[in-house]
């Protein structure tokens, strides 16, 4: 037993973990992973649930944090579990995160991605091409296209962004059975490693909704990372399977995204 607890791995997790801790709770800061949804080009596209932004807008957000000296870091980029490099000295780093995988992230978001040389993930749902959850309620949302295997695999192909798990309908996996759960994670996550031609690392849980057998479902079918939305420790390193995000909304301007991502957001956020 203490050779299994005392192997120099372990140590090098443990004690990497401590300094990650004391780390992020002295500068009270932490690397900000953001979270879009779709992107719009005119106001006729508007909708009601799933948070758009101007396109005009997403540029203008990824020039400031180019401007403040950001880089991005995918779930690629820590997929062996190395969670530390993301506090690299003198590096600032953020993620970008973009869930349900509407056609207009290949259209519109993809092209800015490539102007400032940023990487984002993308959540992709498999099993609708068209965000039926939102639709078929009695809010009346409107349809909206979901990439098809060619966009998705095009995006992947891109090198611009890393492909994540969203379930196959988008469903709230806390309300389902675990064999239901099972089903909605590992086939969802079997058919994008088809199209992309390569495993996945990171899961985002529909409307952030999931249990604890959702997180060792995601931990046990692979996937080294799980990102929820307001829920999740503050330190990103805490837990891997519930990981905050910082939500961007229409109405978050340059001066409104500046603020989320100065690194003590969530920590004054949490403190009201
Ligand atoms: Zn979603």
């Amino acid at each position: 037993m203490i050779r299994d607890n005392y192997t120099l791995t372990n140590i090098v997790d443990q004690v990497e973990r401590v300094y990650q801790d004391i780390y992020v709770e002295k500068l009270r800061r932490e690397m900000p992973v953001i979270m879009y949804h779709r992107f719009i080009d005119n106001d006729e596209d508007k909708n009601v649930f799933a948070p758009y932004i101007h396109i005009d807008m997403f540029d203008k957000h990824l020039a400031m944090l180019k401007k403040q000296g950001f880089e991005t870091l995918t779930f690629e980029d820590l997929a062996d579990g190395r969670t530390i490099r993301r506090l690299e000295p003198g590096k600032r780093y953020i993620m970008i995160t973009v869930d349900d995988g509407y056609v207009d992230n290949l259209e519109l978001m993809l092209p800015v991605l490539k102007k400032y040389g940023f990487k984002a993930t993308v959540y992709v749902v498999t099993g609708e091409t068209f965000n039926r959850w939102d639709v078929e309620t009695e809010q009346k949302e409107r349809e909206l296209d979901i990439m098809n295997a060619e966009q998705i695999r095009e995006l992947s192909d891109s090198g611009y962004v890393e492909i994540g798990g969203h379930t196959l309908t988008h469903p709230r996996l806390s309300t389902l059975s675990c064999e239901q759960q099972k089903h909605e994670i590992a086939t969802n996550k079997k058919e994008l490693e088809t199209i992309i031609g390569k495993p996945m690392v990171s899961f985002a849980y529909p409307y952030g909704d999931h249990n604890e057998e959702s997180k060792q479902l995601a931990e046990s079918l692979g996937y080294a990372y799980a990102v929820a939305t307001d829920s999740g420790p503050l330190k990103f390193h805490q837990d891997r399977f519930q990981i905050r995000r910082i939500a961007v909304f229409p109405k978050t301007d340059v001066f409104g995204l500046w603020r989320k991502v100065r690194g003590n957001y969530l920590f004054r956020k949490m403190k009201k």
